[in-house]
């Protein structure tokens, strides 16, 4: 028997979940050490989604591909994402807040943090005043609004070569969540950023600018982490070396996924291992 649940225990384990990378003449271009930590990265997102879906990034070396034609997002303010060592853009469709609530609550019992953010979301036709948002096209995958095998792609990726290697791994996970859809601006995940507690109003401001504010699945209640105000205010505020945090600290950010970060994850609507 015990022979038995060796042989089991080597059978390797296959993600549902698909980050399919593919790299443009510059990140071929680049060091095979680069490409090598890009796969790493990718292999550490497929380690904890488990959603059956796949999803397309294209990854530049010191620019970000022009891959995505006319569905290269604008309103989202597209562009600088992480200071000057990467950016991210995303294909991204304008969905009604009513598709993308009914898409996260039919998904909603994954964990207490899905189904806390699903029971702050009231059952309208619009949040806040809005009634439509941006989708990503890695979360519309996500929440089966787009076909789970779509070949178009879902992102592109830009990684500067000034990035210390120490940091490369936590940089590549950092930008890739971004075009997987981790953005604001009237996106999904603004329904988790709030200015004030309640009756406090969410933040849907784009841009690189914002006032205080932090990231809250019981509709802003409670703080799980302060958000960035400069750089990317999709980004966690610069305190702790996290992974998504709008700028990294050389020597001190750290390279795996954090808590919160599979809390955000989950709560823009992805099946995240070890999520409570
Ligand atoms: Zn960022």
């Amino acid at each position: 028997m015990t022979v038995g649940l060796l042989s089991f225990a080597s059978v390797p384990i296959v993600s549902p979940f698909v980050l399919n990378l593919s790299f443009d003449a510059s990140a071929q271009a680049a060091p095979q050490s680069f490409r090598d930590t890009c796969n790493a990265a990718a292999a550490a997102l497929m380690a904890v989604i488990t959603d059956p879906i796949t999803m397309n990034i294209i990854v530049g070396y010191n620019e970000t591909p022009d891959g995505l034609g006319g569905s290269v997002a604008t309103n989202l303010g597209a562009g600088a994402r992480s200071s000057d060592l990467g950016e991210t853009t995303g294909g991204i469709n304008q969905t009604s807040y009513t598709t993308i609530r009914a898409a996260l609550s039919a998904k909603a019992s994954r964990s207490a943090n899905s189904t806390s953010l699903l029971n702050s979301l009231p059952n309208t036709s619009s949040l806040n005043g809005s009634s439509n948002f941006y989708l990503p096209r890695g979360l519309g995958k996500a929440l089966g609004l787009i076909a789970a095998n779509d070949p178009a792609l879902d992102g592109s990726s830009g990684i500067g070569s000034s990035v210390p290697a120490a940091n490369l791994l936590g940089v590549c996970i950092h930008e890739f969540t971004h075009a997987m859809g981790r953005e604001h601006g009237s996106a999904p995940f603004d329904f988790c950023r709030f200015l004030s507690p309640p009756p406090g109003a969410r933040n849907f401001g784009a841009g690189s600018t914002s006032p205080a504010q932090y990231f809250s699945v019981d509709g802003g209640a409670t703080s799980l982490v302060s958000l960035a105000t400069s750089s990317d205010p999709g980004d966690f505020a610069a305190t702790n070396g996290d992974i998504f945090q709008a700028l990294y600290a050389p020597g001190v950010t750290q390279n795996p996924l954090s808590a919160v970060d599979l809390k955000v994850l989950d709560a823009i609507g992805f099946t995240v291992l070890g999520v409570v």
